[in-house]
């Protein structure tokens, strides 16, 4: 946005200056040397005899004087006196504004003076000062307004060419060393560094790099920072556009943008295309009812120029999303966004980087102990965390102080908090709930066999409104998924109940989503897949609905009887994957609260370190 507004400043002072050299360059040699008079002081002078020649043109009349007649013995009325050079005495010039005066010829035939010439050059600049001068400042405020109308950026004959500002790789100025904690984000990164750096090595090899990466996360966690960082590294010209400006009220522009787009971006390759909210032209055309052929036509270019990419040309586009579930599938084919980069909310660790980032120019106080600070702000965004930072030096600067003080951060924090309601900060003994939660999934995971082996586990509040979560990584993909798989999928979802259970001796509302997955997982078991002894090998769900994912029905012709068995049955599933769970964390109660007091502390936790501590166990044993 910024940007936008330092262009308009430059239009501005082109404006002034093309404005100062039609003052100096064209009026000012028309007036100078000529001293403007009244029509009544030519007639004067015709009437005296005084004047020498005349010219006459379509507006003004310019006369010379006799040599013998002094300027000073007449008032100069208005105009400036400068040299010219044809004539002996300039001040001897005048120049007079033609009145109709239909005796003008007679008047001048009869004083005996030489007079002629109308097709002088000054008619055209007459036009131009007349008309054009007056209007000057009326199209420079006519700019200016149409350019408000269509946001920064484009000019007013420019609503077919992208809106892509140029910032050189160099210009770019940020590089990983600038953004805090994104880690595992860099690392995926670096391949695309390298191919921009060198695109003919990977050609060599017949390497196809990803045209398209597709970087995911909720606002403010550094998308934008890591695409920069990515073009800083690699010193490749940067295209920064966002979504929502590919859209416009004029029908077709967006089209025409993304073509202008990638062409400007090919002549520069190796080069990044940033689309930022991607969303905004790519949101699904399924999902999108009210869907307007505009914002389809855009995505429609932008799916046909990503194909017409031809291999390694050395153009990489990089989207940035916070929803990506609404993007269109086929924005997500391969060879398009193909590569997808969560660029999630930091670690406590993250934070604490992030904050080094953002406080290295402030005079801090040396009791500021940024750790602590990273250790209250969980759920905070990158974005955040700079916020609190700039929050903290202006309430230093307010009261005048010397240094950032540590009272200051935490005023900051408080100011942030009360800004973003939703991130509250966990009260210890939530916290400790959800730790034990997520780890009782963690655990019955790692010791049921044929589980999916646990990725990470955290605490971290998320913006869709979860307190934790647990990820596991499947090792394949699985086509066909046995009774038993199903069991201990479900027990993996109990298990977060079934600690709070142990360790709490009472559930909380935390695991309504854990128990709709089992509930639903063990209805399919019986009405779809005939994994009950019971109801034996009949399905009772309704016929599904293809491509269209979702609960399924139990049909409703079935018996009231069967009904009821059903039920049962569903319920005798569910209840035999929480003893299972129950069953496992209590036989591995140390290892649950060693987990939960590690998750506790460091709020995140991988595969390994889990691991080591389910090792340690089983050596003591
Ligand atoms: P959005 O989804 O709203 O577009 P974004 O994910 O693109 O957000 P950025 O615009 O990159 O976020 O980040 C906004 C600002 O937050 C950055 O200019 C930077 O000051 C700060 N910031 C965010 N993440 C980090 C980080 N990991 N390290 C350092 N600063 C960060």
């Amino acid at each position: 946005m910024n940007k936008g507004q330092k262009f308009s400043v430059w239009y501005f002072l082109i404006a002034l200056i093309v404005a100062w050299l039609f003052a100096e360059y064209i009026y000012k040699p028309y007036t100078e040397g000529k001293t403007e008079v009244p029509y009544s002081e030519f007639l004067a002078d015709l009437d005296s005899n005084n004047v020498e020649n005349a010219d006459i043109t379509e507006s003004r009349i310019i006369y010379t004087l006799k040599e013998n007649v002094s300027p000073d013995k007449r008032p100069i009325v208005g105009g400036v006196i400068l040299t010219n050079k044809k004539a002996k005495n300039p001040e001897n010039i005048k120049s007079v504004v033609r009145l109709s005066d239909p005796f003008l010829i007679e008047r001048l035939s009869s004083a005996d003076i030489k007079f002629g010439g109308i097709a002088r050059k000054d008619g055209l600049i007459d036009l131009l000062m007349g008309i054009l001068l007056p209007m000057l400042p009326l199209m420079i405020i006519w700019y200016f307004i149409f350019r408000n109308m269509h946001g920064a950026g484009g000019g007013i004959f420019s609503f077919g060419r992208s809106r892509a500002k140029e910032l050189q790789g160099e210009m770019s100025g940020v590089h990983f060393s600038d953004i805090g904690g994104a880690g595992e984000a860099e690392v995926e990164l670096r391949e695309i560094i390298d191919f921009l750096k060198e695109p003919k090595r990977f050609d060599k090899f017949g390497a196809k790099l990803p045209r398209g990466v597709l970087l995911v996360g909720p606002p403010g966690t550094g998308k934008t920072l890591l695409a920069k960082a990515c073009a800083g590294e690699a010193g490749v010209p940067f295209f920064f556009i966002t979504g929502s400006s590919f859209v416009e009220m004029f029908v077709g522009v967006g089209a025409a943008r993304v073509r202008d787009l990638f062409e400007q971006a090919k002549k520069k390759a190796p080069c990044i295309i940033f689309v930022d909210e991607i969303d905004a032209i790519g949101q699904s055309r399924m999902r999108n009812f009210n869907s307007n052929s505009e914002q389809e036509a855009t995505l429609n270019q932008l799916l046909a120029e990503m194909d017409g990419f031809e291999d390694n040309n050395g153009v990489v586009i990089m989207g940035a999303t916070n929803r990506p579930e609404i993007l269109d599938q086929a924005l997500l084919r391969p060879g398009r966004f193909d590569r997808q980069i969560q660029v999630v909310l930091p670690t406590e660790e993250g934070r604490e980087e992030i904050l080094k980032i953002h406080t290295k120019k402030l005079p801090l106080d040396p009791a500021i102990n940024l750790k602590s600070i990273a250790k209250v702000t969980p759920g905070f965004s990158g974005a955040d965390l700079a916020n609190i930072a700039n929050e903290a030096s202006l309430l230093a600067a307010r009261r005048k102080a010397e240094k950032v003080s540590m009272n200051d951060f935490d005023l900051a924090i408080e100011r942030v908090v009360a800004g973003l309601q939703r991130k509250t900060p966990l009260t210890p003994e939530v916290r400790k709930k959800v730790a034990y939660h997520e780890t009782g999934h963690a655990l019955v995971s790692c010791y049921l066999p044929g589980s999916d082996p646990v990725h990470k586990v955290s605490i971290i509040p998320t913006t869709k409104g979860a307190l934790g979560y647990t990820l596991n990584m499947p090792n394949e993909d699985k086509y066909l998924v046995t009774e038993a798989e199903l069991r201990t999928r479900m027990a993996v979802m109990l298990g977060g109940r079934a600690a709070e259970l142990l360790v709490f001796n009472e559930a909380s509302t935390g695991a309504s989503n854990d128990l709709e997955r089992a509930t639903e997982t063990a209805r399919r078991m019986v009405t779809e897949f005939g994994m009950s002894q019971k109801l034996g090998p009949v399905r009772y769900a309704s016929p599904s609905m293809m491509y269209l994912s979702g609960n399924s029905e139990v049909r409703n012709d079935i018996g009231e009887g069967t009904a009821e068995v059903i039920d049962t049955e569903i319920k005798r599933l569910v209840s035999e994957a929480q003893e299972q769970a129950t069953g496992i964390l209590r036989e591995h109660e140390k290892v649950l609260h060693e987990v939960a007091g590690t998750l506790q502390e460091k709020e995140v936790i991988n595969h390994e370190e889990i691991q080591a501590i389910v090792d340690r166990e089983k050596n003591a044993e």
